[in-house]
This record gives structure tokens, C-alpha cells and sequence, in this order.
């Protein structure tokens, strides 16, 4: 049994289930045996690997899109370059050297990175050791906007399918949330004796009917983008948020557990296991109009990352470099295609009233 099972017992045997928001909550960021707080997960060594350690190009191209994005801003002598979550911080070091030709770009930036983990704020610090900006680093999203100034060029990739997801479940008299508790001994999911509030019962039943239909609601997802949103609406510039989510809100289980890059039972190893559920880029949107911003999108990644130059960047990395030819096409590949990552995983773009951010020129906005 892991420490953080036998903490999730003793909890539900003396004061009841946990709600699924919290038992997500715990097993990711328990401050001693929360799965990021400890250990460093990515890679081929650990549970998952993200764009950014699939190949340089993602966070260079990142970088150059923020550099685009800071010239159609005006070139503000001061701002922020905020990072969400960034797990290595391969993302960061990558699109700063791939930015660090642009000098007055450069003189203009403090990176600002948002972390709960020390054990990934000990291994960021390594990684962006020796790059070219100054680089503060914030516990929580708040203390970042409080302390950063000027306009706000923000990257958030794989961070909003870590915030925590309530479940609903559909039973014979309305919607009732879903728990974690105790069934014959084990861990398992419960369904709360009492009924959802009016207005959860009414979202959830717009959506489905059907006896048995699970539905999920992340308040903490709308409450990041609402406070990133207004952040940008005063402030002024733009963020990409990317993750792999859906775009119309439907009911639907999408919870899951990762492990050594398999999908694993959610009960088996609490705190030992990747937790995440898929964004629901309509409620993103929705929360980043509410609070006066503009929303593009999302694209989808591969069409995202060909508009800001991918195919011609793996053609340049290919020549530099003809060894790698062979990992540079897969790399491309993976990032890119159909049934990779390419359209599970959607780019959002939230932007400060009246500008459009670059590569979503012609991008269709979702309806919240
Ligand atoms: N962006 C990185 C890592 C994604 S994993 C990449 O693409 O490789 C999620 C990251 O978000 C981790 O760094 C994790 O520690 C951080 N994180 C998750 N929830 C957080 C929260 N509530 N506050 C701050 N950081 C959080």
C-alpha cells in the first residue's frame, strides 16, 4: 500500500469519502507523497512524455511565437513571460534560446514560471541554468500575477489536465456527485447520498439522461483561466494554453492513471501514478469571455504548430543535423499527424480585447 493510500483510508473511515476533486487533489500534490511533489515523472525513464521532451522545435517554436506575439504587441519595453507548470523546463530553455537572437526582446522579458513542486523547481532551476533571462519562480498563480508587470505573453502546456475534476453521476431520482471510498475493503468510487445543487443537476442534464452518465466539472480550470483572463484583459498580451481535451462540453468519463506510460486503475497506486482528466476547451473559453478577454480556437496541434513553421524548422534541423534525420522526421511526425498528437491535443489562445494573436488568424472560437 502507498503512504498516500493509507492516508486516503484513515480519512474516509473517520471523516467519509473524499470527492473526486479531492482525492485527485491529494494523490497529485500532497505536500509529501503528492505525485509531482517528490519525484520527476517525465521521460522515458518515468511515467509520460510531453511535446516539449518529444523535440526541441516545440518550445522553439513557442519562443519565436512569442516573440511574434511581443512585436504585435508593440514591442513593450517591459513584460512578462509566464509559464504554467513546466514540468523539466525543457519548454522555457528551449524557446529562449530560440528567442535570444531578438535582443530587445530579450532586455524586455522576466520569466515568470508558476511551480508547486520543489523537486521540479530544484530541476527547472537546472535546466534554465545559463539562459538568457531572468527567471522568478511563484507557488501559485496569484503570487506570479502579483509580482510580474506589464503585459502578459503566457504558455501553459499539459497544466490544465492536471487541476482537479468533480464527477456527477446520472442515477434514477437526478444527479448526484461521485466519491472516493471504501467498498469491501478497497478503494473505490461511491456515489453521494445527496443530490447535486440546482444548477449542476441542470448543466449535467442538458447533456445527457441516460441512467449511469457521468459528467465532469473543473471549477479550479475555470477559475485559472478566469483569473489569467482578467490578468491579460487589464494588462494587455496573450496566452497559449495546450492540452489534450474536447471542445463541445458532453458527458463522458475521461479521469485516468499513468504509469511507466500505461494507463493503470485509479486506485491501484495513489500518489504513484499520473492523474489527469481532458480539458473542456468550451468551459476555457467561456471563462476567458466572462472575464472580458478574447478566445481563438483551439486548433488542433498539428495544425497549430504548421502555422508557425514546423515543417520548414524539422527540414533545417535535418540538414544541420543528417544523422538525426531519421529521429527529426519522427519527432515532426508524433508531434503532428492525425493520430498522434496532432488533434487529441488542441491550442487555446486567450487574448486581450481586439487582438489577434499570431497563427490564429483565421481560427473559429468555440462557444462556451
Ligand atoms: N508543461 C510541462 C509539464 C506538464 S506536467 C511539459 O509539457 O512537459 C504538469 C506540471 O504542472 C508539473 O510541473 C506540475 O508540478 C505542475 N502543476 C500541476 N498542478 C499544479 C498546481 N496546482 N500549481 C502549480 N503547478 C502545478
Amino acid at each position: 500500500m502507498t503512504p498516500l493510500e493509507t492516508l486516503v483510508r484513515s480519512h474516509v473511515e473517520n471523516v467519509g469519502p473524499l470527492s473526486v476533486a479531492e482525492y485527485m487533489s491529494l494523490c497529485l500534490s500532497h505536500p509529501e507523497h503528492g505525485y509531482y511533489m517528490a519525484r520527476e515523472p517525465f521521460g522515458r525513464e518515468g511515467d509520460f512524455i510531453t511535446a516539449p521532451e518529444i523535440s526541441q522545435m516545440f518550445g522553439e517554436l513557442l519562443g519565436l511565437w512569442a516573440v511574434a506575439t511581443w512585436q504585435a504587441l508593440g514591442s513593450p519595453s517591459r513584460f512578462a513571460l509566464l509559464e504554467l507548470g513546466p514540468g523539466r523546463g525543457t519548454l522555457m530553455a528551449d524557446a529562449l534560446r530560440a528567442a535570444s537572437g531578438h535582443e530587445a526582446f530579450i532586455k524586455a522579458v522576466t520569466v515568470h514560471i508558476v511551480e508547486m513542486s520543489p523537486a521540479l523547481i530544484a530541476q527547472q532551476q537546472k535546466t534554465l541554468e545559463g539562459a538568457s533571462a531572468t527567471t522568478q519562480w511563484h507557488a501559485a498563480l496569484d503570487s506570479a500575477l502579483a509580482a510580474s508587470e506589464g503585459p502578459l505573453i503566457v504558455l501553459a502546456n499539459e497544466f490544465l489536465d492536471a487541476l482537479p475534476i468533480h464527477q456527477f453521476v446520472r442515477t434514477e431520482d437526478g444527479w448526484h456527485e461521485r466519491g472516493v471510498g471504501m467498498v469491501e475493503g478497497k478503494l473505490a468510487f461511491i456515489v453521494n447520498e445527496s443530490a447535486a445543487d440546482d444548477d449542476v443537476q441542470s448543466y449535467c442534464e442538458q447533456l445527457s439522461s441516460d441512467s449511469g452518465a457521468i459528467v465532469e466539472i473543473s471549477p479550479a480550470v475555470v477559475a485559472v483561466v478566469g483569473e489569467l483572463a482578467s490578468a491579460i484583459t487589464s494588462r494587455g498580451g496573450a496566452a497559449l494554453i495546450i492540452d489534450y481535451g474536447y471542445e463541445v462540453s458532453a458527458a463522458g468519463e475521461t479521469l485516468q492513471a499513468v504509469k511507466g506510460h500505461d494507463y493503470t486503475d485509479l486506485f491501484a497506486s495513489p500518489g504513484e501514478a499520473d492523474l489527469t482528466a481532458h480539458v473542456n476547451f468550451g468551459a476555457v473559453a467561456g471563462a476567458a469571455m466572462r472575464a472580458g478577454a478574447t478566445s481563438f480556437g483551439p486548433l488542433a496541434q498539428g495544425d497549430f504548430l504548421g502555422r508557425t513553421g514546423i515543417h520548414q524548422r524539422a527540414e533545417r534541423l535535418a540538414e544541420t543535423n543528417p544523422l538525426h534525420r531519421d529521429a527529426v522526421a519522427a519527432a515532426h511526425a508524433r508531434l503532428t499527424l492525425p493520430n498522434q498528437m496532432g488533434t487529441l491535443f488542441k491550442v487555446l489562445a486567450v487574448a486581450q480585447p481586439g487582438f489577434t494573436p499570431p497563427a490564429f488568424g483565421s481560427a473559429q472560437t468555440v462557444s462556451a
